[in-house]
């Protein structure tokens, strides 16, 4: 078989590694890895989506027009602002692809969300981190660590893995702080669940060169519909409507989300369940012995005496059904990432814990 070469920054990445959601036969899957929902999308959500469907021979709105106009309406922010995309991971490699490129220097931080790497690197960009303090964000590490080629910054907030947060205030310090020519990009896949605790940061689009990124993945429930969106000023806007794929959002996601959107009750409902179950859930581990980072998110940062605590946690977990992520990749190897699950779902992970620091060697 010929072999033909791929370009060599391409064949040099590793691939994107995502869950590995294999369990022993016979045992119920109990994903606790890819901070899904715990629970799916609401009913109206469900039934727009079904609708939907009976006009699919047509292609979707190129526009997201309706659902643009429910985003703008719920965050009271212009329509005209607003990009979708197959899930906020296409917008992030939209900007990569546009602002990064060869030559070019992408920032992110020490525990930033692992897809920005793989942004950077397929755009043959080159990658650094701030270093993080006590598994969260500084902004004047961030500043610290910006060179002469840095073309943007990309910042979860909340962060993953982590789960934890910085201010509004601390995301306006960094702006300004920034050179003005830099991108920040503010990946809040999380927002809606730290929502009401601070004021919206959407209103740094208008300077011109700051994109605020969600998602409809998370407190939505919509991860397998593939939707996210962002406030954009409209010079960017224009340049990632150049290479995002025109029909990106099938008909029966824009319609689903649109209905979700809609549906801001059911939203904040997920949220308020979530929050109860991920605190009760973190009681629990701490009263066990075990670290867990506060967070603002549906998952949960779970530290172990060490890299070999965590992966034996992990199997036991494993062995049950149970799955959580292993964050080895982050450099976190002592940690576990849990999705926060059902009530159900919490209480037995909990369990297998438990059981499985008793047959631990505590030392
Ligand atoms: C889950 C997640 C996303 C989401 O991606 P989608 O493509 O919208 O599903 C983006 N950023 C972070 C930090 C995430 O954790």
């Amino acid at each position: 078989m010929t072999r033909i070469s791929a370009v060599p920054h391409i064949a040099a990445m590793t691939p994107y590694a995502l869950a590995d959601l294999s369990v022993p036969a016979g045992k119920r899957l109990i994903s606790l890895a890819q901070n899904e929902s715990l629970r799916g999308p609401g009913p109206l959500a469900v039934q727009a989506a079904r609708q939907a469907l009976c006009s699919a021979q047509l292609y979707p709105d190129p526009d997201w027009v309706a659902l643009r106009g429910a985003i703008a309406e719920v965050h009271g922010v212009p329509a005209g602002t607003i990009l979708c995309g197959a899930g906020s991971m296409e917008l992030i490699g939209c900007l990569a692809h546009a602002y990064g490129g060869p030559g070019a220097r992408i920032l992110s931080t020490q525990y930033g969300y692992a897809f920005f790497r793989t942004a950077a690197e397929i755009t043959n960009a080159g990658f650094d981190i701030a270093p993080e303090t006590g598994f969260t964000v500084g902004v004047d590490a961030l500043l610290s660590a910006v060179r002469a080629n840095t073309k943007m910054v990309f910042l979860a907030n909340p962060g993953n893995p982590t789960g934890t947060r910085i201010s509004a205030d601390e995301i306006r310090r960094l702006r300004n702080g920034l050179d003005a020519r830099i991108l920040l990009v503010v990946d809040e896949a999380y927002g809606e669940f730290a929502d009401g605790q601070d004021a919206p940061v959407f209103d740094l689009a208008r300077q011109g060169n700051t994109v605020v990124l969600r998602t409809f993945s998370k407190a939505y429930g919509l991860a397998g519909m593939r939707v996210g969106w962002g406030v954009f000023p409209g010079p960017v806007a224009a340049e990632i409507r150049k290479i995002l794929n025109p029909n990106n959002i099938s008909a029966a996601s824009q319609a689903g989300a649109c209905a979700a959107m809609q549906d801001q009750d059911y939203m904040k409902e997920t949220c308020a369940i979530t929050a109860s179950l991920r605190e009760s859930f973190t009681d629990q581990l701490r009263a066990l012995g075990l670290a867990v980072e506060r967070s603002h998110t549906n998952f949960v940062l779970i530290r172990f005496a060490g890299e070999q605590q965590a992966q034996s946690a992990c199997r036991a977990l494993r062995a049950e059904g149970i799955l959580m992520r292993g964050m080895g990749s982050y450099g976190l190897r002592d940690c576990l990432r849990a999705t926060v699950g059902s009530s159900a779902d919490m209480a037995f992970a909990a369990r297998v814990l438990s059981d499985w620091l008793a047959g631990e060697d505590p030392r």
